[in-house]
């Protein structure tokens, strides 16, 4: 068993862990301090403009795959995975630790796929599968794996050296299931056949999805020994074409991810490309990188007669600064740089919105980003979907983590995002209770309802919200609301336009990153002609069910299954695993137990015979 699967069990209890609610006292002296300039209005209309939200956004990176129960998505990806040799597991660091050629990559891996080729990738499957989660490998295109674990690159052996293999997109030969370790070479398509055979292929439980390496603008510095030169666009798009064709021959269900762009610079001009200025004169047309590679990947898929890249794949690390002036500044206890952290997720959307960061200072062209990308979606590739598969709004030990993940979340269901996955250190803990909230808020596994529906709220800078159904059903609502203000309570007043008599609030706050459970009768609720009112503490993230019929009524207990009864499903190999080392548990506690007592009785019986010793003389 994996040593983080603990961590896991804990998470879960904690979050069905009750917390006491608003006293009515508290409440009474709230209203007094609040006046009517804390009360902020939320009109939801569950018939308009409802949107299928993609679970894909409930991810995260490996980092934090055991940290929560249920996910979205799953991604092995960032710098480590550019030089990752699938055939005997070696990484290196690069720039970002002594440029080590070793085997950190196994740290996260099950025991018993330890040493497998792939066993990175036979991992994430295995973690997905139980998860329920959608899982993207990255493949490598930077031009070179690590050969070995022997640790330190030093600079004259850059590649090519007998430190590294070459990475070729596709063998051109009879694939093998035992990679020959000593030909010089690792080969992408060989590495997917190799899972397609293991695994499934990725409509078959097998690896959904591909993303071609990490991050391509940065190369020269986060691997200036596999790749020394900066890269150029046409480079780019050349080993995108080729390595998508191979994966897509052998695996055609599995989808494909490029080019997993750093950030803002790299979407601009592919951070100052050699070869991006001669573009850009050739086709005037182009506002930015993204235009000339949704075009390129159009262009090839007429070429080729298949779509090679469907998702368009980016990172977003908020550049916004505090109000110190100092980007992902830990001034959790300032207003002013919790207020700017607060609203930082308003540059993925909103256009009255203006943060304070370098991309501001040089223009901004391209904020808030979802529109600027679906736009050139629009214009130059329509059908391809968009991914943000890193992405950190700061905050991982503050509340203020949380709403920001919360908002985060929210945003990406309104702009239709199809896959996002949290990169944050493996200790986000309020980032992860903001994405339990929306996938297991109950601890059951119940979340947010896949279907988006209108939610208007009155102001951003206070409250935001997000509202759904589940499918088509309007009996049950969940809102997810915040309360922004560092000091006082807020009364959201919420306007349904049909009675909505039972409330069941989930909150988190600052007292702890986890998801409190204020029950179905919380003071801090009330309801008026069909309004609901709901007075939030200060920082805090909130989700509401809201019930049009009583969800306790004797026969909706009729229909739940008592928890002795067998599953209906037949047992997934994960729990009938457990159930054997739980029964093997068993079996050991009853032999520790009875040597216990075995070893107790035994001292008793010399400290009697060695007392007796004694007092004979
Ligand atoms: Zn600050």
């Amino acid at each position: 068993m994996n040593r983080f699967r603990m961590g896991v069990s804990l998470v879960v209890a904690a979050m069905v862990a009750n917390s006491v609610c608003v006293s009515a006292t508290d409440s009474d002296a709230a209203s007094d301090t609040a006046g009517a300039d804390n009360t902020v209005t939320i009109d939801i209309d569950t018939a308009s403009d409802r949107k299928a939200i993609s679970p894909l956004i409930y991810g995260v990176n490996s980092e934090l795959m055991y940290k929560l129960r249920y996910f979205g998505s799953i991604r092995a990806g960032g710098n480590r995975f550019t030089a990752y040799n699938w055939e005997n597991n070696a990484s290196n660091a690069g720039s970002d630790w002594n440029h080590s050629s070793d085997d950190h990559l196994q740290g996260n891996v099950d025991y018993t796929l330890l040493g497998l080729p792939g066993s990175v990738a036979l991992n994430l499957d295995k973690v997905c599968d139980t998860a329920g989660a959608y899982s993207l490998m990255t493949l490598q295109m930077a031009g070179y794996a690590s050969a070995d674990k022997n640790g330190q690159v030093s600079s004259d052996e850059v590649a090519p050296s007998n430190r590294f293999v070459q990475v070729m997109a596709s063998k051109g030969s009879e694939f093998s299931l035992t990679p020959d370790l000593n030909d010089g070479f690792v080969y992408m398509d060989e590495f997917v056949n190799y899972l397609v055979e293991t695994l499934g292929d990725a409509a078959h439980g097998g690896i959904n999805a591909y993303s071609l390496d990490n991050e391509p603008a940065l190369w020269q510095h986060t691997h200036p020994l596999v790749h020394p030169d900066k890269p150029t666009c046409a480079e780019l798009i050349e080993k995108t074409i080729a390595t998508a064709t191979a994966v897509k021959a052998v695996d055609p269900y599995a989808e494909i991810f490029g080019p997993a762009l750093f950030g803002y610079g790299a979407f601009t001009t592919f951070s100052g490309a050699p070869d991006w200025n001669d573009i850009r004169k050739s086709n005037p047309n182009y506002k930015w990188f993204i235009d000339y590679y949704l075009d390129e990947m159009a262009k090839a898929e007429e070429s080729c007669g298949t779509r090679l890249v469907d998702v368009l794949d980016v990172h977003f690390y908020t550049e916004a600064k505090g109000a110190c002036g100092t980007r992902y500044c830990t001034h959790f206890d300032d207003p002013a740089c919790v207020y700017n952290k607060l609203n930082a997720t308003r540059s993925l959307w909103d256009d009255s919105y203006t943060e304070d960061s370098w991309i501001t200072d040089t223009g901004a062209e391209f904020l808030p980003i979802l529109p600027a990308l679906q736009k050139s979606i629009d214009t130059y590739y329509p059908g391809t979907k968009i991914a943000i598969t890193e992405y950190d709004f700061g905050g991982p030990s503050d509340v203020c983590g949380a709403i920001c993940q919360a908002d985060a979340l929210g945003i990406f269901a309104q702009y239709g995002v199809y896959c996002a996955n949290l990169f944050a250190g493996s200790d986000a803990k309020y980032q992860v209770a903001a994405l339990s909230m929306f996938t297991n808020y109950d601890g059951q596994g119940t979340g947010f309802g896949d279907t988006l529906v209108s939610c208007k709220y009155s102001d951003v800078e206070k409250s935001t919200a997000y509202a759904s159904i589940y499918g088509d059903d309007e009996d049950v609502v969940t809102v997810v609301v915040t309360n922004k203000s560092f000091t006082d309570r807020v009364t959201a007043n919420i306007n349904l336009g049909r009675d909505y008599p039972y409330v069941h609030v989930y909150s988190i706050d600052g007292s702890a990153p986890i998801v409190n459970n204020l029950g179905t009768s919380c003071d801090a609720v009330s309801i008026s002609d069909g309004v609901i009112s709901y007075e939030m503490e200060p920082m805090t993230v909130s989700l509401l069910v809201l019930s049009a019929n009583d969800p306790d009524a004797p026969e909706t207990q009729a229909q739940t299954a008592p928890e002795t009864e067998a599953p209906t499903e037949a047992p997934s190999s994960e729990a009938a695993e457990s159930s054997e080392s739980s029964t093997g548990n068993n079996i050991t506690a009853f032999i520790i137990c009875a040597v216990a007592i075995l070893a107790v009785v035994l001292a008793a019986v010399i400290i009697i015979i060695s007392r007796n010793k004694r007092t004979t003389p």
